[in-house]
């Protein structure tokens, strides 16, 4: 087992060994959090709007677990599909405008079940470089032919499409918005290739649902190509504030999914009391737009303060904002210097990233105050100075 210290070693040396930090909440202090003596703003959370403390919640969750239990017992496909569950994915599906819906254990294993249930050897996908890890691995996993298209680029998309005109079939997925640039993918662009090619279109939407659309449906729905996305994907461990995932499309894509994509089957069933927490943060997702009203104002805010400090921001309005700063060395630096300014603020390093893109990835939520972001901001701006990534 040496082997392992030495590559620990080039690991440290490269200033890409990761390890756990441990925080706690900060109680009365919403969009912080406490770690050691200090307390931080949490610039680092996918809490977006807000709810993961959220009291209607918490309280469902914790009626559910004194009613029903722990845990469920079993998978969904044995006992562990208590009735609370098919109520949730019919509001799902409600929610999305498709006829069905299935909730997964979380983000990652909806991805690499739903990617191997569509696919396999005789088949490609079409996935943005710059996709979520849990999309890439399901395509390993599905041993299907992995074509990687540049980020955001539909005319090297058409190119791939076209070099693989024979194959059996064809799957083209991307991020909606993407987790580690805070970008949109060009989901109508997307659409005009799935259709021409004879393609499925699967789009994940862990960070923009909930975030995007009237009530929350996310950007497909923002973008009006709803109807022509086969798979859509999204999370609950973000905008929601709880945890699990769904995937929602047609009746049939449904039926086979729970058929064939195997971190379902194979897996037990989500505890009743997450199922109960989800149901109610769905209600407060749609019901309530202040969140979605309040992040997006924030978020515009934080944008133009760190425009005016000097920083260059990826254009656009996500609430993800990734401040790219190049070395890791400067990034884990950077990270530690916001610590000690009452920042929680991770440095994102290869591989998440490309190599030579290392980045503080700053997030907002709909729990924070106008005055920290700027106040943040200008803190953000005198580290830049002083490690040299800003000029003045
Ligand atoms: N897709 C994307 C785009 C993500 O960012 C993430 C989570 N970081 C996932 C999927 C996985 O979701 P989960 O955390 O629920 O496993």
């Amino acid at each position: 087992m040496n082997w392992i210290n030495d590559e620990l070693v080039r690991l440290t040396e490269k200033s890409l060994e990761r390890s756990l930090s441990v925080y706690s909440l900060a109680a009365g202090h919403p969009g912080h959090l406490r770690r050691g003596e200090s307390r931080l703003l949490n610039l680092s959370s996918n809490d977006y709007l807000g709810l993961s403390g959220h009291a209607a919640i918490v309280a469902a969750m914790s009626e559910s677990l004194l009613s029903e239990g722990a845990g469920s017992g079993a998978s969904r496909l044995v006992t562990g599909n208590r009735a609370p569950y098919a109520l949730l994915e019919q509001s799902l599906a409600q929610w999305q405008g498709k006829e069905a819906a299935l909730v997964f254990a979380n983000g990652y294993m909806a991805n690499t079940g739903v990617i191997g249930a569509l696919v396999s050897r005789r088949d490609v996908v079409f996935s943005d470089r710059l996709n979520h890890a849990s999309i890439v691995d399901g395509i390993t996993l599905s041993r299907a032919e992995h074509v990687r298209y540049r980020h955001n680029d539909p005319d090297h998309l058409t190119f791939l499409l076209n070099k693989h005109r024979d194959a059996r079939r064809k799957l083209i997925v991307t991020d909606a918005m993407f987790s580690m640039d805070g970008d949109h993918a060009l989901l109508r662009e997307l659409v005009v290739l799935k259709q021409r090619h004879g393609a499925m279109l699967m789009v994940d939407e862990a960070h923009s649902g909930g975030v995007y659309f009237a009530r929350g449906e996310g950007l497909s729905h923002q973008l009006g190509v709803n109807e022509d996305v086969d798979v859509h994907m999204g999370t609950f461990s973000k905008s929601f504030g709880v945890y699990g995932a769904y995937v929602c499309g047609s009746r049939t894509l449904i039926r086979w999914l729970l058929n064939t994509a195997r971190p379902l089957v194979y897996s037990t069933a989500l505890p009743p009391a997450v199922i109960a927490g989800i149901s109610k943060a769905l209600e407060l997702v749609q019901e309530e737009p202040w969140r979605r009203e309040r992040l997006a104002a924030l978020t515009k805010r934080f944008r133009a303060s760190l425009c005016t400090a000097g920083f260059t921001v990826i254009d656009g309005d996500s609430p993800i904002i990734p401040l790219i700063v190049g070395d890791n060395e400067t990034a884990v630096r950077f990270s530690s210097d916001l610590q000690d300014e009452g920042i929680a603020a991770v440095a994102i390093r290869p591989p998440t990233v490309p190599n030579g893109t290392a980045r503080i990835r700053y997030s907002i939520s709909a729990l924070h105050m106008e005055q920290e972001l700027m106040e943040a901001a200008a803190r953000i701006r005198r580290i830049g100075l002083k490690l040299g990534v800003l000029k003045s």
